[in-house]
């Protein structure tokens, strides 16, 4: 069974899966510092009236890939899937592109004061027991490099993932910076750590045109995260979608998976702004509009369900792996 905020699903009823968006993203000190400003019920009703538009547009399943670092909440987001009927898979991991949390700076083996890797310690506990007393355990690991590239501090989180991957076999969702090439920097190391890279999705690779990068990377067996539609200024909507259909047509619809990365609320990204400047970016635009675009590019029924249900199954279903 795969784990969701409520509670195991069978690999088989996945469906048509996002396998990049967020509920909410926060910030986890101003929610403890001003409650007030960022009611609870408020956001919880905000994000039942989302999901039902994406639920509406013929989504079944997403992936929250909202991980500490970015304010992950799993309690308010078990309220939210409470109340709603598409499947939520959440994720466990680390947000950063410079450093690692000073705890994790100071424990761990080699570090200041020894002990072992408190950060895989708490992956590992939230896949396999939950996060904390939820109830809920996470589906995925996450970790992120953006421009700054591996710095100390991101390798620390890779680091750990990549341990807590090869303990627990759960799939491995990066963010990447495809401007940099360091999608195949961050494939580099867990190639190197024995990780199956086609256990790897690589994300936000959707932010560049560039082709022959992004056939590296899937020719290397990894997943292509075509996961910010919407999100003009990283490239235009437009782009975005030739790139997936020239991809298609050259055979690679059975490596790439389709989201938009945007969310029911984000702190970073003041409505108003959103409204004017990102109409697109949202969830629901999958089906409402990607779909329906790739198809006037000329891309097959067949490649769009590949994308939309086949790909996401693979790289979720954990349960019938050991028998292949
Ligand atoms: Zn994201």
């Amino acid at each position: 069974m795969i784990p969701t905020l409520t509670g195991g699903l069978d690999p088989s009823e996945l469906g048509v899966t996002l396998t990049h968006e967020h509920i909410f993203v926060l910030n986890a000190e101003l929610m403890v510092n001003f409650p007030s400003r960022f009611p609870a019920d408020e956001l919880v009703d905000r994000a039942v009236r989302y999901l039902e538009e994406v639920k509406a547009s013929g989504v079944d399943t997403i992936v929250d890939l909202t991980v500490m670092g970015t304010g992950r909440n799993i309690p308010l987001v078990k309220r939210v899937a409470e109340r709603t009927n598409v499947n939520v898979i959440v994720a466990t991991g680390w947000y950063t592109y410079h450093e690692a949390p000073a705890f994790a700076n100071l424990n761990g083996p080699g570090r200041l004061l020894g002990g072992p890797d408190p950060l895989t310690e708490i992956f590992v506990r939230d896949i396999v027991e939950g996060v904390d007393d939820t109830g809920v355990k996470a589906g995925v690991l996450k970790f992120a490099a953006d421009r700054y590239g591996i710095t100390d501090g991101v390798f620390y989180i890779m680091q750990a993932v990549a341990d807590a991957h090869l303990e627990t076999g759960a799939p491995i969702f990066t963010h990447s910076d495809p401007n940099q090439r360091n999608g195949l920097d961050q494939q580099d190391y867990l190639e190197k750590r024995g990780v199956d890279l086609s256990r790897v999705v690589i994300g936000h690779s959707g932010d560049t045109a560039d082709i022959d990068y992004l056939r590296r990377i899937a020719d290397r067996g990894s997943f292509l995260g075509m996961d910010r539609f919407g999100l003009e200024a990283r490239l235009p909507y437009d782009q975005r979608i030739e790139t997936v259909a020239k991809l298609c047509e050259l055979g690679y619809a059975s490596q790439m998976v389709l989201a938009t990365d945007s969310s029911a609320y984000s702190m970073n990204f003041p409505d108003d702004a959103r409204q004017a400047r990102l109409p697109r970016w949202r969830a629901p635009e999958v089906m409402n509009s990607v779909v329906p675009d790739l198809r006037k590019c000329g891309v097959p029924d067949d490649d769009i369900d590949t994308m939309m249900t086949a790909n996401p199954f693979r790289i979720l279903d954990t349960t019938h792996r050991s028998k292949e």
